[in-house]
């Protein structure tokens, strides 16, 4: 699933291309994408004719602000990614005019196609269909229940140490779940919870009130590391995830444990592990990271 880096990198795309340009139409092969309003026939209706004027990110939530006091919030979920271009449809399948990364499998499975005032095309490719599309107005957006409840935004200058020791304050359970529980801190999921806690030699199914606070700031300053890190190198690169221009990122370059289960520590040599729990795969090193 794409989180913060991976976010961050799509909202910077769609900001150099598509800032300024109004909606002139939508199509969908798969309208259950619109949960808002549900009818796909209302909601393309509404979008008709409002101009993009900012596109910002609010955990793994893409908005873009419209004229006329609206929203429109995407949410990619597990499969789903936004890319920018232009496709035609031949035998009820969309293709891109030109060669090029658009044309590669994972960037095919098109079920949401803005059209916009220029020709350009804002088109969701989205395998498992998860994704989520609402128009929202603006204020009634800012102040609803499920955007209130999100945690910090862990990259604002605002997320101070006490901040994070806030966050973290009454809360129970194993490190590397709270890590990824969006409403304590927004925009952590698998991949940067795993690389932030072998930076700081946390084990992952440490419990949160053992953790000293000598660990805590070494977590603190490794989640802004693999973040920064994370959205410097345009997101990951060993998933499904693709930018707005329908290519990988570079975090493979300093992806220290994720997914390198059996394979040798790079600081200490010993055999990276894999531990499931809570549903997700936790990698660490055993004698980094000690329980
Ligand atoms: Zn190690």
């Amino acid at each position: 699933m794409p989180e913060l880096p991976e976010v961050q990198t799509t909202v910077r795309g769609l900001n150099s291309k598509v800032l300024k340009r109004a909606f002139v139409n939508v199509w969908s092969d798969w309208e259950k994408t619109i949960k808002k309003p549900k009818d796909f026939k209302v909601f393309k209706k509404e979008i008709k004719g409002k101009k993009i004027l900012k596109i910002w990110r609010r955990a793994k939530n893409i908005i873009f602000d419209l004229s006329e006091g609206y929203s429109l919030l995407i949410h990619q979920k597990m499969t789903g990614h936004l890319m920018v271009g232009k496709w035609k449809q031949i035998k009820n399948k969309w293709q891109p005019i030109k060669k090029g990364p658009l044309e590669e499998k994972i960037n095919t499975f098109l079920h949401v196609i803005f059209f916009l005032e220029n020709g350009k095309m804002i088109a969701l490719s989205d395998v498992r269909k998860f994704a989520k599309i609402e128009l929202w107005k603006t204020k009634d957006l800012l102040s609803s229940k499920e955007f209130n409840k999100l945690g910090p935004e862990p990259l604002e200058k605002s997320f101070t140490f006490r901040k994070f020791q806030k966050a973290l304050k009454n809360k129970k359970g194993k490190i590397k779940q709270v890590l990824m529980n969006p409403e304590v801190i927004a925009g952590i999921g698998n991949i940067y919870s795993n690389e932030a806690l072998w930076w700081a030699k946390i084990h992952p199914q440490k419990s949160i009130s053992e953790l000293s606070l000598k660990e805590l700031k070494l977590l603190y300053n490794a989640i802004k590391k693999v973040l920064l890190t994370g959205v410097k190198l345009g997101g990951e690169s060993f998933s499904d995830y693709r930018n707005v221009e329908g290519k990988k990122g570079h975090f493979d370059d300093e992806r220290k444990i994720y997914k390198r289960e059996k394979e040798k520590c790079s600081r200490c040599g010993t055999q990276i592990k894999r531990l499931k729990f809570g549903g997700r795969s936790a990698f660490f090193c055993p004698n980094c990271q000690k329980l």
